[in-house]
């Protein structure tokens, strides 16, 4: 039964501010008011960060309804807004704002109700939970126990509850075998269904791709083919065919990679189709993501046992419910609720996963039910791993696991290959990461709270066995107090640096105050210096900090030896679990010490002459005008180098594929970004045309009149659009300034009108639950940064209007400078916008039934840049008024259709 609430329940939205009881009265009320009230009262209210900022309090608590719903139903997805609630709890959404409060009231005692109901799935724990929560007097808990019957046995608790995985026998290598055309055809015909008829450039492709899973001809030249298949195509089947062909037949697995979440949901999705028995499924199909994704067991046990205080123990005390439901611990992309953590202003979230590589393996208590290490293990049995391009990158980059070396590999969306070995594959030595390693190495120190401990602490029993690694341990220590410690930047900003560390990024900071060009110093954004010329006082500090740096890589070398000879040689206490432990601490160690190799090589650079392989620089890091970091940079010219040789040579079958793969450029320019240009054999090519009727389907309108700079023209013109359009836009800025202005100045007018504006960077909301939202509600639109470019997956009406503010210039720093430089200047930018334009308007038409309009709203657009949309689709110049009477009357009349002679491309992507 329905428990009528005795609180009153708070709506605040851009249009206005909401308050009902449970008499059914509803009320209108002003900030202030709002405010005030809450303050006395309890309210109940969806996403209690969200009514902060819309009342401008950000203080302001409640009985957030969200948290009661994670509380019921833990690993439960919802679109956090009214409509979403709704539709999980079976209940008539409401119609207009006024509406809210008393569905708010009634969603409340529907969730209450369930507690109560013996059909509720995920009672198992809730009792002790809600007892804990009561403790750290959770707003919820007395509501949530008057309703909970305390159970007659004590119950399972989410350690004992998880299950435990199993160790299997090392996988024998895959067979030889040889996929026949016709088999791949077959399997492709299978996977699209019976009845749905597949597309000529759908087999072309799956033939294509079924070349890479041939017998390698040489070591170190895999067989590796570049494919530009345009959207509609279907390749995730095309060349899950012959993957899934190739995978059970010779008993091996295939991994495919990609770069956003979206695919990656997808994927699994369309793996299904190939293991429609749920048990299959989960045996033959794998998920991994980086480790620093998944719920740490031990952090979170730390936590809950008093690690964390106030509301981050709530939040822990929350994610422990949707532990001991959720499928696969993964806290960033799974089951757990993208909005859970932004409850908690983010407060905790990220020290529950194991982000530091703090992990003691075996001597963990959570070793046997370690979602990471369930996840490692069931990928080494799979047929199919679905990664991720930062996972391949950072296996590829650490070396670890050289057994399940992927060697068939499929990078989807490969035009983003080159980013993620970018970032992968770069070294900074600056404050924060300087700060982690001492941490690493001495642990906790002052009045820092939690688990972690420094490494003597973790191999007690490696010193008190083994005097030289004892000794390495303790030199290791004294060393690591050369590395900044806590209040670093404070003591940089009063000029008093300690230590050697300390005393160069002072210097650092100084030339780069001195030196910097960007103009960006009262903008209040980062500042860069190229590292040249160095001033004396950063050259002597170099050479310092180079003696203390190699100070601490010296016993961690030895250290590094000592542990490899106890493997090799085991003495009698060397357990399995032990062995397993110290097996993580020289993977651990051997990263460190990596990272410490590349900082000296830096420090030499300062001191020495140019290595051409790489881009050096200096910045400090800082955020509205606040310093965050500070330190020497150093990315490769070309980060596909180290990948080819470390990730693509080894391999024996490559297929690189997007719809984009070129990037507005020619094929060399798909292998110069793909790493394919490295190799000794030559890749093979294969290109097919989207399907998609792009002529009658889509038309992008280059707005003339807004004048650049005119941040009130700009506004206007969103608001001009989105309201011709009902919303469904998508509106993309290159620059949060920017964006920021356009939202503050239209948000509200579009409210009151019924369509709801959300943003980025201005809503405390993830991104994922933003593009959650926005797909939920036709209605709603979104503006965004370069996250959403290429991140969205919405077919349908939720996105008919994708608009761009201006042209996405590349950021003129120093590394894009010396990148340009090698690879042909004017036409390197060229590429780098078509790419990102075509990304852009890749969002728009993601089906067949899919019709919309790109604006670009920036009148200097160059004829040279319009190829980046594809082939026949209608470009108009036109006025600002124009676009919004298109947009009006949509794309089902002819009208729409005109097209710019001058501007209409032809049909020019080659098969
Ligand atoms: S094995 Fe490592 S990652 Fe897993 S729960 Fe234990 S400490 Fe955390």
């Amino acid at each position: 039964m329905e428990t009528p609430l005795a609180f009153p329940a708070l709506h605040a939205s851009h249009a206005g501010i909401w308050m009902g009881s449970n008499g059914g009265h509803v009320q209108t009320i002003g900030k202030g008011e709002a405010a005030g009230r809450a303050a006395e009262t309890p309210m109940v209210m969806l996403n209690a960060p969200l009514v902060a900022q819309r009342l401008g309090y950000p203080d302001l608590s409640g009985l957030d309804l969200l948290e009661l719903y994670a509380f019921v139903y833990p690993a439960r997805f919802a679109v956090p807004t009214p409509k979403g609630l709704a539709k999980m709890l079976n209940l008539p959404a409401p119609a207009t704002d006024q509406d809210v409060p008393l569905f708010l009231l009634r969603a409340a005692q529907n969730l209450l109700s369930v507690l109560g109901d013996p059909a509720w799935a995920e009672r198992e724990g809730a009792w002790d939970s809600a007892q804990a929560l009561m403790r750290l007097r959770w707003p919820w808990a007395n509501l949530v126990l008057a309703q909970l019957k305390k159970p007659e046995r004590p119950e399972r608790w989410l350690f004992s509850r998880l299950p435990e995985w199993e160790e299997a026998a090392p996988r024998t290598p895959p067979r030889v075998v040889t996929l026949q055309a016709d088999a791949v055809q077959e399997r492709l015909a299978s996977l699209v269904g019976g009845s749905a008829e597949t597309r000529q450039g759908q087999r072309d492709f799956a033939q294509a791709a079924a070349a890479i899973f041939a017998p390698r001809t040489r070591k170190g030249e895999p067989h590796i083919l570049l494919a530009e298949a345009g959207t509609g195509i279907g390749k995730t089947l095309g060349y899950l065919a012959p993957a899934s062909l190739w995978a059970t037949a010779a008993d091996g697995t295939v991994w495919i990679s990609t770069f956003t979440k979206a695919l990656q949901r997808q994927l699994v999705r369309e793996a299904k189709r190939m293991y429609p028995d749920h048990e299959t499924f989960k045996s033959k199909v794998v998920v991994r993501k980086g480790r620093e994704n998944y719920l740490c067991l031990l952090n979170l046990e730390d936590a809950l046992q008093g690690g964390f205080a106030g509301r981050a123990a709530t939040l822990a005390h929350l994610v422990a419910r949707w532990a001991a439901y959720s499928h696969d611990g993964d806290m960033i992309g799974g089951d757990l609720p993208g909005w859970l953590p932004t409850l908690f202003r983010r407060n905790g979230s990220t020290a529950l996963t194991d982000r530091r590589g703090e992990c003691i393996y075996a001597g963990c208590p959570h070793y046997k039910k370690c979602f990471i290490e369930r996840a490692a293990r069931s990928s080494v049995q799979a047929e199919i791993v679905i990664a991720n391009h930062a996972l391949m990158m950072v296996n590829a980059a650490r070396g670890r696991d050289e057994q399940n070396r992927p060697s068939r590999i499929i990078f989807d969306e490969g035009h983003h290959l080159f980013d993620a070995a970018d970032s992968m594959f770069a070294a900074a030595l600056t404050g924060q990461e300087t700060i982690e390693l001492r941490r690493w190495v001495i642990g906790p120190e002052g009045k820092a709270r939690g688990r972690r401990r420094g490494l003597s602490a973790r191999l007690a029993d490696v010193a008190s066995y083994d005097e030289e690694g004892g000794l390495a341990i303790e030199m290791a220590r004294v060393a690591a107090e050369a590395l900044p410690g806590e209040g670093w930047l404070a003591r940089l900003a009063e000029g008093t640096p300690s230590g050697p560390i300390e005393r160069l990024l002072s210097a650092v900071r100084t030339m780069v105050f001195a030196r910097d060009e960007t103009n960006a110093t009262e903008s209040g954004y980062g500042l860069e210096t190229e590292l040249a010329d160095p001033d004396p006082k950063v050259i002597d500090a170099a050479a310092d900090a180079a003696i203390a740096l190699e100070a601490l890589a010296r016993p961690l070398t030895v250290l590094g030896q000592r542990l490899e000879a106890m493997i090799a040689d085991p003495p009698d206490w060397l357990d399995g679990s032990a062995r397993a432990r110290v097996e993580g601490a020289m993977a651990s160690l051997s990263w460190r010490i990596d990272t410490l190799r590349a900082w000296i090589s830096m420090l030499a650079r300062a001191v020495g002459p140019v290595d051409p392989e790489y881009i050096d620089w200096l910045a400090i890091d800082r955020f509205e005008g606040r310093e965050m970091d500070i330190g020497m940079h150093r990315r490769w010219l070309d980060p596909m180098k180290p990948v080819a040789e470390v990730l693509l040579k080894p391999s024996h079958g490559v297929l690189a594929t997007s719809a984009t793969l070129r990037s507005g450029g020619d094929w060399q320019n798909a292998e110069a970004r793909t790493g394919a240009s490295h190799l000794d054999k030559p890749a093979t090519h294969f290109s097919a045309i989207s399907p998609f009727d792009y002529k009658a389907q889509a038309e992008v309108l280059i707005v003339t009149d807004i004048k650049k700079g005119d941040a009130a023209a700009l506004a206007g013109a969103y608001a001009a659009l989105i309201t011709a359009s009902g919303g469904g836009v998508l509106g993309l800025f290159t620059a949060i300034r920017r964006l920021r202005s356009t939202y503050a100045r239209i948000a509200d007018r579009l409210a009151r009108d019924g369509l709801p504006l959300y943003a980025q960077h201005v809503d405390p909301i993830d991104t994922g639950t933003l593009v959650d939202i926005f797909r939920d509600d036709p209605h709603a639109s979104l503006l965004g940064t370069d996250a959403l470019r290429d991140g969205v997956d919405v077919p349908g009406h939720s996105l008919r209007l994708v608009i761009m503010e201006q042209i996405p210039w590349p950021r003129p720093d120093i590394l894009h400078r010396a990148r340009r430089l090698k690879h042909g200047g004017m036409e390197y930018d060229d590429r780098i916008i078509r790419a990102k334009m075509a990304q852009a308007f890749g969002r728009l038409i993601r089906s067949a039934g899919d019709k919309g309009h790109f604006v670009l709203l920036s009148s200097a657009v160059p004829s040279r840049l319009l190829s980046a949309f594809p082939p026949g689709t209608p470009i108009r110049r036109v006025t600002l008024e124009e676009a919004v009477n298109s947009v009006k009357s949509g794309l089902s009349s002819d009208t729409n259709l005109r097209q710019d002679g001058a501007n209409m491309l032809e049909a020019s992507n080659p098969i």
